[in-house]
C-alpha cells in the first residue's frame, strides 16, 4: 500500500509552518501517531519522503487521515503531545517508545498493597512515587524497604486473610512462604496481622516514600544493635548493609524533593506572532497557562492566579498520579537540555515585586 496522494496535497494545501501536535489515524479511525513539530507543515510532508522500510514510510502507509492544531510555542506542544500520547497509548508511539531510564515505585491498591519497582506508570488505582534513577538498584532497595517493614512481595495472585477475617474464612492458614517464619513478612496469607495493622505498615511505607518518616531508618538501627548486643554479628552486618542501603535511598528521595521543588517559577515563553505565553510552574507541574499580560489589568489577572497558584499551602512532593509524574519528567528534561531557557523564568514574589513602567506592558519574563 502506498502513501494517499491526496492526503498530501490536503497537508500541502492546508497546514501551516507553525508550532502544533498532529495526530495521524488509520482506516478505521485509531490513533497511530501523534507527533509535535515548530514547522508543522514541513515535518508533516516530511513522511512522504520517506525512504521505504524506516518508520515514517511504515507510518504513512498506514495513515488514512492526518489532522493537526497550533499551539503557541514548542514548550506547549512538547506538553500537549506528552499528554495526548498518555491518554491515547497511540500504537506507533508506544511499539518506538524510547527506553525508559527512570523507575518509579508502585503501592498497589490490592487488599493487602504491595510495594512494588516499576519502569512505568499506568492508571490501576495503584499509588505511585518517583522518578528515580537505576531501575536495577531500586528494585534491590525497595525489596529490603518491604523486608524492614514486613511487607508481602509474592505474587498478586495468592489469596490473602487478615486476623479480623479468620472467623469467616476459618483459622489454621499456613503461610505461603518462608518469609513468615524468617518474620520478614506479617503474612497476611495466613492471617496473621489485622487488616488495620498491615495497612498501618503500608502507610509507613508511603510516608518513608514521601521522605516524611525515618521510622523504618530507626527500626533497623535498633534491630542491628540488638543483634549485636546477643553477639549475632552476622545477622548484624546483613542489617548494616540492609540500613545504608535504606538510608542512600531516603538521601535520592531528598535530593529529588530538592529537584521538584526548584521548578517553581513562572515561565515566559515568547510565542508564534507574538502570542507569549506565561506558564506557572508549581514544584515542576504546569498549574496554569495565560497570555503574557500587555496591560495592567491582565497583569493584575496574572497576579490573582500567582496568589491561587503558589499561595496555598502544599507539604510537597508526595504521591504522583501517572500524568503528574510525565509532566515533572518532561519540564525537568526541557530545562536540562535547554538551560538558557531558565533566563525566562522568575521567581512569584520576584514576579510581583517588579513594577511596571508607567505605559509598558509589564516587566519581565
Ligand atoms: S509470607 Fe505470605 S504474604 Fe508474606 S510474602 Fe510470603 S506468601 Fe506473601
Amino acid at each position: 500500500m502506498h502513501a494517499n496522494p491526496s492526503l498530501r496535497e490536503h497537508v500541502r494545501a492546508k497546514a501551516e509552518n507553525r508550532p502544533g501536535v498532529y495526530r495521524m489515524y488509520g482506516p478505521g479511525e485509531e490513533l497511530l501517531y501523534v507527533g509535535k513539530s515548530v514547522r508543522v507543515r514541513t515535518r508533516v510532508l516530511s513522511y512522504f519522503r520517506a525512504p521505504k522500510g524506516e518508520k515514517a514510510w511504515e507510518l504513512i502507509r498506514e495513515t488514512a487521515r492526518i489532522e493537526w492544531d497550533y499551539v503557541p510555542n514548542e514548550f506547549y506542544s512538547l506538553i500537549r503531545e506528552m499528554k495526548l500520547i498518555q491518554q491515547r497509548q497511540p500504537k506507533f508511539n508506544v511499539r518506538h517508545k524510547r527506553k525508559r531510564i527512570f523507575a518509579f515505585v508502585k503501592v498497589t491498591s490490592e487488599a493487602a498493597p504491595r510495594v512494588l519497582p516499576v519502569s512505568r506508570v499506568t492508571e490501576d488505582g495503584s499509588t505511585y512515587y518517583g522518578p528515580f534513577p537505576r531501575v536495577k538498584a531500586l528494585a534491590h532497595t525497595i525489596r529490603e524497604l518491604s523486608r524492614t517493614l514486613e511487607l508481602r512481595d509474592c505474587p498478586g495472585t495468592t489469596p490473602m486473610f487478615f486476623d479480623d477475617q479468620l472467623e469467616m474464612f476459618g483459622s489454621g492458614r499456613v503461610p505461603h512462604c518462608i518469609r513468615a517464619e524468617l518474620r520478614t513478612c506479617l503474612a497476611p496469607c495466613c492471617g496473621r496481622p489485622t487488616a488495620q495493622a498491615y495497612m498501618d505498615r503500608i502507610e509507613l511505607a508511603k510516608r518513608f516514600l514521601e521522605g516524611r518518616a525515618e521510622r523504618p531508618l530507626a527500626e533497623l538501627e535498633e534491630q542491628m544493635r540488638s543483634a549485636s548486643a546477643r553477639m549475632d554479628f552476622e545477622y548484624a552486618a546483613i542489617l548494616r548493609d540492609r540500613l545504608e542501603r535504606l538510608q542512600s535511598f531516603r538521601d535520592q528521595l531528598v535530593a529529588f524533593r530538592g529537584k521538584v521543588e526548584g521548578l517553581t517559577f513562572l515561565y515566559r515563553v515568547p510565542g508564534f506572532a507574538g502570542d507569549d505565553r506565561l506558564y506557572l510552574i508549581r514544584r515542576g507541574r504546569i498549574r496554569k497557562e495565560m497570555a503574557h499580560p500587555k496591560s495592567r489589568r491582565a497583569r493584575a489577572r496574572v497576579a490573582r492566579a500567582i496568589d491561587k497558584v503558589y499561595g496555598d499551602l502544599d507539604a510537597g512532593p508526595s504521591a504522583l498520579s501517572p500524568q503528574d509524574a510525565a509532566e515533572i519528567l518532561l519540564v525537568a528534561r526541557w530545562f536540562r537540555l535547554k538551560p538558557k531557557e531558565r533566563k525566562r523564568t522568575v521567581e512569584p514574589d520576584v514576579w510581583l515585586s517588579e513594577k511596571v513602567p508607567a505605559g509598558a506592558s509589564s516587566p519581565t519574563p
